[in-house]
């Protein structure tokens, strides 16, 4: 599971749940390791059972443990269809990374439902939900580790073949292939320094590979210089095929293709459409936004 480089919440926090989700990683290949013949009889030689990707927030309402008296979600409704992708936009604060976390399943609602397959999101066996998920955050972290360890995580079990191809889509390739240790290249603290956009087509080569139904994407708000930015759009459109996407959105090509944007304010969604719908209403929040944000991009 992809938990690195999560925007939301602390650095210490961030680190617990990196390894809260080693762990996890670690006790499913324990217990496969114990019981071999249980990997031939699972197609996919995993025991994540695939979910299809249709998400509901139902009266969503939530605060932080940490912060009960402000309500960061008041009641939020919206239905993802498996394989849309959906635009969270929404001022500074909104609660838009907030969704992302629940989804996640990092913390648990106060009221309403969150129901992902028709199944309430707390029924779920927690790797099993996390593994059908990816984050593709805006700043991401990578492990210390060669680039090939950073891009099987997405699945362990990947073959040369599968990381080499993953690692293409997501328009990684001939830069890797550019090192001298190629993908032995040690990366993290001790490794080389990768750019921004090369960390985040690592990420998309990793997502790709794990191959999630729900896709989390938190698009950079500093945008890249013009060509990383480029290869990292063109590797996204890739990785957003056949699953539901949902994007905290910043680009307005991003926002202007999207089956639905849902704008955030004041705790809840305020308005919901496509571009062409909601940039009709009058006076409206995203109508204004689109105005003020977007008309430099
Ligand atoms: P931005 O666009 O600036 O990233 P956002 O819409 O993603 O903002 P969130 O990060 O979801 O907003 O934050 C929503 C509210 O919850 C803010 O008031 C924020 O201060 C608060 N908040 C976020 N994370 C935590 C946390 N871990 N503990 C307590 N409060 C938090």
């Amino acid at each position: 599971s992809t938990f690195v480089g999560a925007s939301f919440g602390g650095i210490a926090e961030l680190y617990a749940q990196i390894q809260k989700a080693i762990g996890a990683t670690e006790r499913v290949f324990e217990l496969l390791d114990e019981h071999p013949e249980k990997i031939n009889s699972h197609q996919n030689s995993t025991t994540i059972e695939k979910i299809q990707g249709n998400v509901t927030f139902k009266n969503v309402q939530f605060s932080y443990p940490s912060r009960t008296e402000i309500m960061v979600l008041k009641d939020v409704n919206f239905t993802a269809k498996f394989g849309q992708k959906i635009a969270i936009v929404g001022p500074s604060g909104a609660g838009k990374s907030t969704i992302s976390s629940l989804l996640l399943r990092f913390y648990d609602i106060d009221a309403g439902e969150i129901i992902i397959d028709g199944k309430n999101i707390y029924d779920y066996d927690l790797e099993n939900l996390r593994g059908n998920m990816s984050i593709v955050p805006q700043d991401v972290i990578l492990f210390g580790g060669t680039i090939r360890e950073n891009i099987a995580y997405g699945k362990p079990d990947a073959t040369e073949e599968e990381i080499l191809l993953a690692a293409k889509q997501a328009n990684a390739f001939n830069f890797i292939e550019g090192f001298p240790e190629k993908f032995d290249t040690l990366v993290g603290e001790r490794g080389i320094k990768l750019s921004g956009g090369q960390r985040q087509r690592i990420a998309i080569a990793r997502a790709l590979l794990k191959n999630p139904s729900i896709l989390i994407l938190d698009e950079a708000t500093s945008s890249l210089d013009s060509e990383s930015e480029k290869l990292v759009q063109e590797a996204l459109e890739i990785l957003m095929q056949g699953r539901t996407s949902i994007i905290i959105a910043h680009r307005l090509s991003t926002i202007r293709s999207a089956d639905q944007i849902l704008v955030l304010d004041n705790g809840i969604i305020s308005e919901q459409g496509t571009h062409q719908e909601l940039i009709t209403l009058e006076n409206g929040t995203y109508k204004n936004l689109s105005n003020l944000q977007f008309s430099n991009s």
